[in-house]
């Protein structure tokens, strides 16, 4: 048979969740195993991501009772999108498929068993789509939708309510890692990628134990990597306001002359001039900063530096 899976779990300061993750995500691999769904050198791989708790003592630990787990340990901090594609790229040598899935289980680990089951159906890439979210908060419910919504307005190839709870072929995970930038938004590259695929519903649980590894400020950075990475809307948007202004422009330069001309307005015309120039400074700065989002952007992608560098490797297995 060669089916065998590795679960992909970025961790970042989770040493209070781990344990408990690693005994339920066991118990998962073990009955799918014994199901025969997949082969017995599935393996499930914790990528440390730089954590400055005990994370990778804990992981050290659970390898050596268990070969079961295997450790990745990226030498600093990169965040959750690297900390994925570091896990995928290692993993991808030993494993027919890959699931990539959050230490603090609010992934529903029982849906490991629908992907599976999708790709032995010939699915290459199988989404984790979130069906409800009554456990999130009512702003990060709304603002989350309303995102999905804008990012799909703005043209880019998403799926509705999928974050990084997927399963890969080896395949996919090879072709991914030819994408050579390093303003991840994995969400979507992967549509790009294409070949079968298929969605899987869950109903997102609560965080097991400990907080949130992913503040605003990261959560919005994301979700502004995943519009100036994928679209480039917003300067089209910019050039079709601009069109607009200048007609606007043009229009009210002839309204009143002529209203002038024939004396229905007395000339005053002095306060339309700084309104007009703070409007115009306002909306280059605008422009401009936009523009550079993306100036920057090509600046990091022509660098390709690398997108992180490996450690330490804890595995037993042949390749
Ligand atoms: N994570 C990571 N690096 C980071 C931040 C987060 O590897 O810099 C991991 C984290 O350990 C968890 C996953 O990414 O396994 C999702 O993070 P979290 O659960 O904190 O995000 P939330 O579910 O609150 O959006
Ligand atoms: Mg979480």
């Amino acid at each position: 048979m060669n089916n065998i899976l590795y679960l992909v779990v970025p961790c970042y300061n989770e040493e209070e969740c781990l344990v408990d993750s690693s005994v339920v995500l066991k118990e998962k691999l073990n009955q799918l195993i014994n199901e025969k769904l997949i082969d017995e050198k599935s393996r499930i791989l914790f990528v440390n991501d730089g954590s400055k708790d005990k994370t990778w003592e804990v992981i050290d630990k659970l390898h050596s009772e268990d070969k079961i787990f295997q450790g990745l340990c990226l030498s600093r901090n990169k965040g959750h999108q690297n900390a994925c594609l570091a896990g995928l790229d290692y993993a991808k040598d030993y494993a027919d498929m890959l699931i990539t899935i959050d230490a603090d289980l609010q992934d529903d680990p029982n849906t490991i068993k629908n992907m599976v089951q999708k790709y032995l159906d010939g699915n290459e890439v199988v989404y984790g789509v979130r069906s409800k979210r009554k456990k999130d908060s009512f702003f990060k419910r709304f603002t989350a939708e309303s995102y999905y919504k804008l990012l799909q307005k703005m043209g880019v190839d998403i799926i509705y309510n999928h974050a990084d709870y997927r399963l890969m072929s080896k395949r996919v995970v090879t072709e991914l890692l030819k994408f050579p930038e390093v303003n991840l938004f994995l969400r979507g590259m992967v549509p790009q990628i294409g070949f079968k695929s298929d969605i899987v519903t869950y109903e997102r649980l609560e965080r097991t134990k400990g907080e949130s590894k992913y503040p605003l400020k990261k959560m919005l950075a994301l979700a502004w990597n995943g519009i100036t990475s994928f679209s480039v809307k917003p300067l089209k948007l910019i050039t079709s306001f601009g069109i607009f202004l200048t007609i606007v422009s043009i229009l009210c330069f002839i309204t009143f002359t002529i209203l002038f001309l024939t004396k229905v307005l007395n000339y005053e015309f002095g306060s339309y001039i700084i309104m007009t120039i703070g409007l115009a400074t306002g909306i280059l700065l605008i422009a401009m900063g936009v523009l550079g989002e993306y100036v920057g952007k090509t600046l990091q992608e022509v660098k390709a530096r690398p997108r992180y560098f490996i450690s330490k490797v804890l595995n037993d297995e042949d390749k």
